[in-house]
């Protein structure tokens, strides 16, 4: 296998087309100047490259080991975490108050999309820890920020998202482990979890869960859920460790992937907690990261899919079968390579042109977030936070749906030799495989999207998106060299209006309307928001060809992905109008087609 970071391809993303600099003009992000930003990506590179990527076959092969409770993990992994956690790499995203670097979204983005490429299974464990200390940050009370923030900053602390149960996973409203409040103000949960990621492990001297769970008065449902801290050891009042909680991993599953991170059954029996945020408000402060979160996951399916795509590519150009169907190319060969044949292009140059699409959107993403948290004008900052809120369930779904399509494909390209496990092909379908369905799944991704954001206000969030575009279209269509792609992008944009208004006046009297068409509805958007992104890319690409092979190359990458990967979204709008009906006539009884299941 092989990787290495996409440098140019992250100076064109982040510094031609969406000029990060401007970020500069926020107090708080003053020192984030290119120079600076190069130099920590070659810093980051340099440990994706050489210390985490040679761990990640090391941990499908050896994986994590449960043994009387307690959870070890390869001496690779403990290298790859060390190095980050020396070079001070871990501090970049936190706050200055608490050790950090305090860098903006949009480069965190980057950095997770290296981490990504190289060693998924670890990676999911470093975003967690980012995940529970944005979480502490905004609701934990200043005693809880002051006594575990600064460690976990520091890498020595790491953290977990304990949701999940056995009978209860989309569906949290069914929670129930129990917390009841102590004399001295914290409280004792008892319960079970499971699924839990990074739940037991040797990677770091103490693991801070965050735990949901039920005070003994609280409402049904979802309106009763209360988020709590659960740290393996207590620390004492100074930061150092003190006792065991009653925390303790009974098992780690066996997976598909990822199995360098260890995904835990967690027990608490007694275990002392402490509550964040206010009682009953627990989904609110667990969900108050999910932007980021998500955004991060979204990076597992760019990253896996830029080191699938680089693995597809050199064995295309590597592989000797068949000739060119205009006859041989290379004579002087036994056969040519296999890049010759149209079938192989298609599925390389439709990876491609997605993942550099998706890099420019989960980019656009980030900086959208960064906007929404920083700028001085109120009207901006809100009408950032709106579009990033739209933005979320696209690019998670889109970009590790898509990821997985991506990893498959460059696995065709093997093709046996993709199957077996010599090339580390089928270990990256497997481990991207979780990507869709875990931080809410992709199908659950759709309905937020077509159910709460569409209809919010008369569709306020979908104009944070269409008047951009909109206004980029007026600007551009007769452009000579952008208006090739204005047109076609421009009627994939009115389709989009049109489902949109279809299924906003739909769902109105018929719910189903909204779950039918949903998965259908996020993909046509995500390919639209994929369009957009290329319209920009490509108008930096005519304005600078001729300085660099590179801009030429970009221009027929975005104009593969307008002919061949953008009509996609007339059979989604096509798929969307034949609305509810056929699917939910079907009686349940006529899924088996005659069969009986037991219990049916
Ligand atoms: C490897 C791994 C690691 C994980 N890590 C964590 C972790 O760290 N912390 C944690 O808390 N959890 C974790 N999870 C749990 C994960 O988030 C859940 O598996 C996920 O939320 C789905 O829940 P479920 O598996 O119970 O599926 P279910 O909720 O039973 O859903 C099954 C299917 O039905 C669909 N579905 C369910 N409800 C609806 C609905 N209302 N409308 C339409 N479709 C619906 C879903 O989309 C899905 O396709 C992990 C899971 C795995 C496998």
């Amino acid at each position: 296998m092989r990787y290495r970071v996409p440098k140019r391809d992250y100076e064109f993303v982040l510094r031609e087309v969406m000029d990060i600099e401007q970020l500069t003009q926020y107090p708080d992000y003053e020192e984030v100047t290119w120079e600076t930003l190069q130099m920590i990506t070659d810093q980051v590179a340099e440990i994706a490259e050489d210390i985490w990527f040679p761990s990640n076959q090391v941990g499908d092969r050896v994986g994590a080991k449960f043994r009387d409770g307690e959870v070890t993990l390869p001496p690779e992994f403990h290298d790859a975490v060390n190095a980050f956690r020396d070079t001070g790499l871990v501090t970049l995203f936190a706050h200055p108050e608490y050790g950090g670097m305090g860098f903006p979204t949009a480069f965190e983005v980057m950095c997770d999309e290296m981490m990504c490429a190289t060693n998924m299974a670890l990676a999911t464990m470093t975003g967690l820890v980012k995940g529970a200390y944005r979480c502490i940050h905004q609701y934990g009370s200043e005693e809880l920020k002051a006594l575990y923030l600064p460690k976990m900053v520091k890498g020595k602390w790491s953290g977990t998202m304990c949701l999940t149960e056995a009978h209860c996973g989309t569906d949290l409203g069914l929670l129930r482990t129990k917390a009841v409040e102590q004399e001295d103000g914290s409280y004792h949960l008892n319960g079970e979890k499971i699924f839990i990621t990074g739940g037991e492990h040797d990677l770091t001297e103490n693991i801070l869960h965050l735990v949901l769970a039920r005070l003994p008065d609280a409402p049904k449902g979802v309106k009763g859920i209360s988020l709590f801290l659960v740290p393996k050891f207590i620390p004492t009042g100074d930061g150092n460790l003190g006792e065991r909680n009653s925390i303790r991993a009974l098992s780690i599953e066996e997976k598909m992937g990822c199995k360098g991170s260890p995904t835990c059954v967690i027990a608490l029996e007694e275990a002392q907690g402490w509550l964040i945020g206010e009682p009953n408000r627990g989904l609110r402060a667990m969900f108050s990261m999910m932007n980021h979160e998500r955004l991060g996951v979204a990076m597992e399916g760019v990253g896996v899919g830029e080191v699938a795509y680089q693995n597809g590519l050199a064995y295309a150009l590597d592989r000797l079968q068949g000739r060119d169907l205009k006859g041989a190319r290379y004579p002087e060969q036994e056969a040519d390579p296999l890049i010759v044949h149209p079938d192989i292009r298609r599925m390389l140059l439709r990876s491609k042109s997605l993942i550099e699409g998706m890099r420019c959107l989960t980019v656009w993403t980030g900086m959208s977030i960064d906007r929404s948290l920083k700028d001085p004008d109120e009207a901006t900052r809100e009408a950032n936070g709106e579009l990033v809120e739209l933005l979320t369930p696209i690019v998670k779904a889109l970009c590790t749906d898509l990821g997985c399509e991506i990893a498959n494909d460059m696995l065709q390209v093997y093709g046996g030799h993709g199957y077996i496990r010599e090339h580390g092909m089928e270990q990256l379908v497997r481990d991207l495989r979780i990507a869709p369905i875990w931080e809410g799944t992709n199908g659950i991704q759709a309905l937020d999207l077509a159910g709460r954001k569409l209809p919010r206000d008369m569709g306020r969030l979908l104009r944070r998106f269409f008047h951009p575009a909109l206004e980029f279209v007026e600007a551009h269509r007769d452009d000579p060299d952008l208006g090739e792609f204005v047109e076609p992008f421009a009627k994939g944009l009115r389709g989009l209006q049109k489902t949109s208004m279809f299924l906003a006046q739909k769902g109105l009297g018929n719910p189903h309307e909204i779950g039918a068409g949903a998965t259908d509805y996020l993909r046509q958007f995500g390919l639209v928001a994929l369009g957009y992104m290329w319209l920009q890319m490509l108008k930096v690409a005519f304005a600078k060809r001729g300085d660099e092979e590179f801009y030429e190359y970009k221009l027929v990458t975005g104009r593969y992905f307008f002919e061949r990967v953008f009509p996609e979204t007339i059979s989604r709008a096509v798929a969307i109008s034949a609305g509810a009906k056929t699917m939910m006539a079907m009686p349940d009884a006529g899924f088996t087609g005659g069969y009986r299941f037991s219990g049916s």
